[in-house]
């Protein structure tokens, strides 16, 4: 927990935030800024600040995270058109909160390479 930290005020309650799902390892929101028609994060409880500090022994956090992703997909109707999930590490891939999140993005045809 980092008390500076956005997302583990979303996660205290602290900032409100239009929540889609949760269970015992990750809460599930609605970016704030969409880049796409279903544009949601996927957020573990446990504060990691980059994917450089996962550790072996949050594999249950993964797992969850993919199990998230997979009811918030059928609940939104992307799961058969499909969607993309994002993890930025680090400035130079773009990540501004430092606080692990994948973002989930579907509802519209995806590019590649992503810029
Ligand atoms: P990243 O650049 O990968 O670190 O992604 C951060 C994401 O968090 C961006 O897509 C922002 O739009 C989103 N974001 C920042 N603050 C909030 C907030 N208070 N509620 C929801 N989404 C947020
Ligand atoms: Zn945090």
């Amino acid at each position: 927990m980092s008390t500076d930290c956005i997302f583990c005020k979303i996660i205290k309650g602290e900032l409100k935030a239009k929540f889609v799902y949760e269970n015992d390892k990750v809460v599930v929101i609605e970016d704030i800024n969409p880049q796409a028609p279903v544009h949601i994060l996927i957020i573990p409880r446990k504060h990691i600040a980059t994917p450089m500090e996962i550790e072996d022994n949050d594999k249950d956090i993964l797992s969850a995270v993919f199990q998230a992703a997979r009811h918030v997909a059928k609940e939104r109707k992307i799961d058969s058109s499909g969607f993309r999930t994002v993890l930025n590490c680090m400035e130079g891939a773009g990540q501004s909160v430092f606080h692990i999140h994948f973002h989930l993005l579907g509802g519209r045809q995806m590019q590649w390479p992503p810029g």
